[in-house]
């Protein structure tokens, strides 16, 4: 099947007179004619459903549909992005270890690693996604676990070199995990390039819809753990609390996702609602046909933006020379994503007259779904930011960012136009 007719049919397939839809399997529990049965389950000896925190049929169908577009090995949903995120890095990294990040990702990430990470000891150094090999270099420790980008950076739409993180990643011994939200698997798939795991925010455009809070991680099961085991214990030691399993000899490339589920899932319990799964079911049906229409009219949008005498500048790689085309056209030669970033000439007073000017395109703490919002993240997402932080996550106070739905696109054009006026 090619990657759209996915989309609709992969992660089920009903049998004989069963519901065509994805069924939700509403319940906390499953029951079981044996103690010894369940037993088995609780040991992780026999696959099977015992309690929704750990895993539910309707969200691990929907998993499985998000895996086969990423090309991964084994997925998982979670309650959020942020919990994907955390659990991601948290699953192979420890107190007394660091990591890496780019420091042009989300501003949640960025509190969740360079903040809430450091009061569990976990230490993070941020790099620019636009370093060097031997800069990148540079950053390792012997204690570094892993590597984290965005694909498509958020809020400053940079196209991420997933090649040369990953090569360098690999040389280190440690696995290149990338946050796909922006492009989703229909523009990109990372672990084609060489990442070892993928994390969605699956509230943006995989449920397209704005209508629920949801996260996913995708192993590719490419990353070797035994061959590096002295790094990743968790991994290829004994599990005290699973009777001394060891999670590679026992799961083998589901070793990642076996963790984070029976052990993570368990401890934290950051789990999807069936229901909430469902949503996404149906956001993942037109998911393709979505994406091309944001990015069609994205790029409509950008090119009028761009010929506008009111507007300084205009930042979006699917425009020929921005200074990510090259990399856009290799990475995501479809189309890259709806967002753009975008500044108006004047002052911040300027920024907010025309944003609240606008009459279709809401002001919204929201990116990525059908409807068109603007958002200003030194006023709002980064606020937490001081300027300085702000310019170091490579984002200009300027900044504004428009995520182009999918309207009729001279619709979108025509309020962007009065609200230009209106300055
Ligand atoms: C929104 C977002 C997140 C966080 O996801 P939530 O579902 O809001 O928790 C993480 N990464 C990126 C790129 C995002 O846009």
């Amino acid at each position: 099947m090619k990657i759209d007719t996915k989309c609709l049919y992969e992660g089920y397939t009903p049998a004989n007179g069963e519901p065509r839809a994805i069924p939700i399997v509403q319940s906390t529990t499953f029951k079981y004619e044996s103690s010894d049965a369940m037993g088995a389950l609780f040991d992780l000896e026999a696959e099977g459903y015992f309690y929704s925190r750990l895993a539910n049929p309707t969200c691990d169908m929907v998993a499985k549909r998000i895996t086969a577009l990423e090309g991964g090995y084994a997925g998982m949903l979670t309650s959020s992005g942020q919990a994907a995120n955390f659990f991601a890095v948290f699953n192979i990294c420890e107190a007394g270890d660091h990591f890496i990040a780019s420091s042009a990702i989300y501003g949640g990430t960025y509190n969740l690693f360079g903040t809430t990470f450091k009061k569990m000891g976990i230490e993070c150094t941020f790099v620019d996604p636009e370093v060097t090999e031997e800069e990148l270099q540079a950053a390792f420790r012997p204690n570094t676990k892993c590597v984290f980008g965005e694909t498509i950076t958020n809020p400053t739409v940079q196209i991420f070199d997933i090649e040369m993180f990953a090569r360098v990643a690999h040389k280190n011994g440690v696995p290149l995990i990338m946050d796909n939200t922006f492009a989703t698997p229909i523009n990109c798939r990372p672990i084609e390039w060489g990442c070892d795991i993928v994390t969605h925010s699956t509230t943006k455009y995989i449920d397209g819809h704005a209508s629920s809070i949801g996260g996913c991680i995708v192993d590719s099961g490419n990353f070797d753990w035994d061959a590096h085991a002295e790094k990743f214990p968790g991994l290829t030691t004994p599990d005290e609390s699973y009777h001394g399993i060891i999670y590679t000899k026992k799961f083998g490339k589901a070793a990642y996702i076996t963790k984070a589920t029976s052990q993570l899932m368990r401890d934290f319990g950051c789990s999807q609602s069936p229901q909430s799964a469902y949503y996404l079911s149906l956001g993942l049906e037109s998911l393709a046909v979505r994406m091309e229409r944001h990015c069609k009219n994205a790029l409509a949008v950008a090119k009028y933006l761009q010929g506008h005498d009111k507007v300084e500048w205009v930042k979006y790689a699917d425009l020929e020379g921005d200074k990510y085309h090259e990399a856009a056209k290799k990475y995501c030669p479809n189309g890259t994503c709806g967002v753009i970033a975008f500044a108006i000439k004047g002052d911040r007073k300027d920024a907010v007259t025309f944003m609240d000017s606008l009459k279709l395109i809401s002001v919204i703490t929201h990116v990525a779904d059908a409807k068109s919002c603007i958002e200003h993240p030194a006023s709002h997402t980064h606020r937490q930011l001081t300027d300085e932080e702000l310019l170091q996550a490579g984002v200009d106070p300027k900044l504004i960012r428009l995520s182009i739905g999918i309207e009729n696109v001279d619709d979108l054009i025509a309020d962007l136009e009065q609200a230009l006026q209106n300055i």
